[in-house]
């Protein structure tokens, strides 16, 4: 998932895209309204982190054509002093904001909130977006998932894990992020050895040699990835 983030002050900008990418989020950086209106042209964005004083203007301008064109998630980066702007910015359609300082955790815990918000929203958008990959076919409103044309029986847990993989082809997600997304949905207790059984039965049901995934690939030291080779 490729993260825009839009702040000119390079120590804050650099740290923050490190530890983005820890997370293993892609980024774009861009230090002023007219590199992140170039960066939202060239696509491939799904995020936006927007701070609002920038050289050549305010990040209002960044946020209007994030919103009008993809009805991309954007989370305002803003100081300790500008209410006034957190108000306008939701007001312009943003759908979070994280006042500076701020811890990292926090960032991305807010990141992870609104993704899964705009996942739904989605969800609406397309009631019927029905996922491929090969031969596996997901259903989202039914929450159906087919091999082959033949269905193929999951418990809950192991459809949600699923359909958050899928839901963004190639991207690596984390231990720990999936573990929060599942936490989140259910309230049934997750640990890190279950995950590690879930993504095995997974494999077993879905893949074609499970010794070999091909479908939900380890990404050694980082996670697991759904497609997108
Ligand atoms: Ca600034």
């Amino acid at each position: 998932m490729k993260v825009l983030l839009v702040e000119d002050d390079a120590m804050i900008a650099s740290g923050l895209a490190y530890a983005l990418e820890q997370e293993g989020y892609e980024v774009t950086a861009a230090g002023s309204v007219s590199e992140a209106l170039a960066a939202l042209r060239q696509g491939g964005v799904s995020l936006v982190l927007l701070d609002v004083g920038l050289p050549d203007g305010d990040g209002y301008a960044v946020c209007r054509a994030a919103k009008q064109e993809r009805d991309l998630p954007v989370i305002f980066l803003t100081a300790v002093e500008d209410e006034g702007n957190v108000v306008k910015g939701l007001d312009m359609g943003a759908d979070d904001y994280i006042t500076k300082p701020f811890r990292i955790r926090e960032l991305l815990s807010r990141i992870r909130s609104v993704m899964r918000r705009c996942e739904g929203r989605t969800e609406r958008d397309d009631p019927a977006g029905e996922l491929r990959f090969g031969a596996i076919r997901i259903f989202p409103r039914e929450a159906k998932v087919w091999k082959d044309g033949r269905d193929v029986p999951l418990t809950g847990m192991e459809y949600r894990l699923l359909l958050r993989l899928a839901r963004h082809p190639g991207q690596v997600f984390s231990r720990n992020q999936l573990l929060e997304g599942i936490w989140d949905v259910s309230g049934d207790f997750v640990n890190d050895n279950t995950l590690t059984v879930y993504i095995k039965r997974l494999r077993e049901k879905l893949e074609d040699d499970p010794a070999h995934p091909e479908l939900i690939r380890t990404v050694r030291g980082l996670g697991y990835c759904l497609g997108g080779k």
